[in-house]
């Protein structure tokens, strides 16, 4: 009984907690502090933070990946899960983690190398593939894009077409408020959102390309700059059978998250403070809503955050959330790595 209430309690939320292999930017010298305990009851589901002093910190999640783990392989993980966004589900997949835990690399892989694409883009690949595959049962479906991210509380349509000025439109400058709203039907609207309906594994790429190219608009560095804000790409499904008129709407929400590292407050000033107030709100906001949907409590504070009020139909109900949470083996990444299986193990 008490196994089953605890089933219950858990909800449609399944966190994958996924390390990345030290790289050659890793300080040198160290061995990692990753451990994967291999008793075969946490076979491919445990996971070990040992500290200096020998303190080791159990974790077990719905899976976890260790670092020689192929995209591929964590794709093959995910794949039902976004096939059902075909079937009419709302689905939001996260990569959780500080900055340099390998978020990006598992949402978006590197475009240089087949094998390593990331998930989006093998997410978007087996939609149009199955799509093509249920034609034959008459089912059509309508496709259509949008990517935006969040910053500092704002939303910035990454999709907007580039300036003929050529002007860069730093994030401070762009005044344009858009506002969420949701449906009796469960849809939501952003308001002035760029949304592209499509076809091809082609066009998402090119989309893709361009929304890379928005983000990195600005003034900063790329890398600090695209660490500070949520990257969201939501692909709206309608699907109708020609056959039997039977209809599905899905949604698959696809999130590379703000970098989760505690900045010191002491030491941030002006913009810098207010953008570390924005992304731990708006993460602990994440957590809340999570924690509490799989509480099944009667409020859910999805208001707290531009991020939860953006997704609320994708969170609650039937819908269907995974979370990836990064981590890096860095020794020097530790207390943070610690956090985010605590955070991870929260929402589980
Ligand atoms: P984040 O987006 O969390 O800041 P990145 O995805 O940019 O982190 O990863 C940091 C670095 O580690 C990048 O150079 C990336 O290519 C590399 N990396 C991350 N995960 C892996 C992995 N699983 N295999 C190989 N390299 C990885
Ligand atoms: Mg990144």
């Amino acid at each position: 009984k008490l196994h089953n209430t605890i089933l219950e309690l858990k909800g449609n939320i399944r966190v994958f907690c996924r390390v990345r292999p030290l790289i050659p930017d890793d300080s040198a010298g160290n061995d990692a502090v990753i451990a994967y305990p291999t008793s075969t009851e946490a076979l491919g589901r445990g996971i070990e933070l040992l500290q200096n002093g020998g303190q080791k910190y159990p974790f077990t999640f719905d899976k976890v990946f260790s670092h020689d783990a192929s995209q591929e392989s964590v794709f093959v993980e995910i794949s039902q899960l976004v096939q059902s966004a075909l079937d009419g589900y709302k689905v939001c997949i996260f990569a959780y983690g500080q900055t340099g835990s390998g978020k990006t690399y598992t949402m978006m892989g590197k475009a240089d190398a087949p094998e390593q694409k990331g998930m989006i883009p093998r997410s978007l690949e087996q939609i149009f593939q199955t799509s093509r595959t249920l034609q034959a049962q008459g089912w059509k479906y309508k496709l259509q894009a949008s990517v935006l991210e969040i910053y500092n509380e704002t939303i910035r349509d990454l999709l907007v077409p580039n300036k003929a000025s050529g002007l860069e439109i730093s994030r401070s400058e762009n005044v344009k408020q858009y506002t969420i709203k949701h449906d009796a039907n469960g849809n939501t609207h952003v308001s002035d959102l760029t949304i592209i309906d499509v076809c091809s594994m082609k066009e998402i790429s090119l989309l893709l390309e361009r929304a890379a190219q928005s983000r990195t608009v600005g003034k900063t560095n790329m890398n600090e700059q695209s660490s500070r804000s949520h990257f969201v790409f939501t692909l709206r499904i309608d699907g109708v059978n020609e056959n039997t008129e039977q209809q599905v709407q899905g949604v698959l929400n696809l999130i590379d998250l703000a970098g989760s590292e505690r900045l010191s407050k002491s030491g941030a000033t002006g913009d810098r403070l207010k953008e570390t107030q924005a992304i731990n709100k708006s993460l602990s906001s994440l957590s809340d809503v999570i924690f509490a949907l799989a509480k099944k409590e009667d409020h859910v504070p999805f208001r707290n955050s531009k991020l939860t009020y953006l997704l609320l139909p994708c969170l609650g109900g039937d819908s269907k959330t995974l979370m990836f949470v990064n981590i890096s083996p860095e020794p020097s990444s530790a207390s943070e790595s610690l956090c985010s299986l605590r955070f991870a193990a929260r929402v589980n």
